[in-house]
């Protein structure tokens, strides 16, 4: 079966990175992910000759938005700024011509009706200029999380379809949040899509964390506790682009690749 598989790279030659792992396909961050500072493109040349460089080389660009955006939360100081900060780096996705902005599904406060969340959810895709898929990802953990279980995810898919703009949002699936989420690998590829209707990118990680731990530690393929045929499975049947956000530089990537379309 052929996959397109390449991984989560520094930004400042992504090009150059897929290269050198030989992926037509990466995914980067537009600066620090856990600060509230507007995105920075460090491509010596700019965004619009990055987009330029890319399509020369038919390399996909996708970009990881901050962890720190949580559209979600009933907390003002929190939901205004991540609103904010998602539009700013859909903008500098679009500049790039990234084929997606992967964001989190954040989290309400312990107390809070999860109601509360999904709304907040359809207000964001309102109050957002998509420009480029926004891909909602999965999360491991995260006390009263909006995306880790798939009850919560019909939640925000639900409240999501009524807003206008709805048909640009889409899902990316982490097979080690799934796993560490305690969402089984088995079906979840299945479960995701009678909710979602549709996989646009699988995050293939091995975990370091046992099943349903609600941690979120990565891991290389073999490295970690999911079973090898699962982790396959999973990239099998989504049938989409595939980004490893697995330790180390180019040559473990590169053995990662390896590793799993050997299982494929
Ligand atoms: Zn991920």
């Amino acid at each position: 079966m052929v996959v397109a598989i390449g991984a989560h790279v520094d930004q400042t030659d992504p090009v150059a990175e897929a290269t050198a792992r030989g992926a037509s396909l990466v995914q980067f961050f537009l600066g620090d992910p856990q600060s509230y500072k507007g995105p920075v493109v460090t491509y010596a040349d700019g965004a619009a000759a990055l987009k330029a460089r890319a399509e020369e080389q038919g390399v996909d660009l996708y970009v990881h938005a901050p962890y720190i955006i949580n559209v979600a939360t009933t907390n003002n100081r929190i939901r205004i700024p991540s609103r904010k900060l998602l539009q700013q780096h859909m903008d500098t996705a679009a500049e790039v011509g990234a084929k997606g902005l992967i964001v989190h599904g954040g989290h309400v406060n312990k107390d809070d009706d999860p109601a509360k969340g999904f709304d907040n959810w359809r207000k964001a895709i309102e109050a957002t200029d998509i420009k480029v898929p926004l891909l909602i990802e999965n999360t491991a953990g995260g006390d009263n999380a909006m995306a880790r279980y798939l009850d919560r995810i019909a939640g925000v898919w639900e409240a999501i379809s009524t807003a206008e703009g709805a048909e640009n949002v889409g899902f990316c699936l982490d097979t080690c949040h799934a796993h560490a989420g305690g969402n089984p690998l088995e079906t979840v590829v299945e479960d995701v899509r009678k909710i979602t209707g549709r996989i646009d990118l699988v995050h293939c990680n091995d975990s370091r964390d046992e099943f349903d731990s609600g941690a979120d530690r990565h891991a290389n393929f073999g490295a970690g506790r999911i079973d090898p045929d699962l982790l396959a499975g999973v990239v099998r049947d989504a049938g989409a682009p595939v980004i490893c956000e697995t330790p180390g530089g180019a040559a473990e990537h590169a053995s990662d690749f390896a590793w799993l379309r050997d299982r494929l």
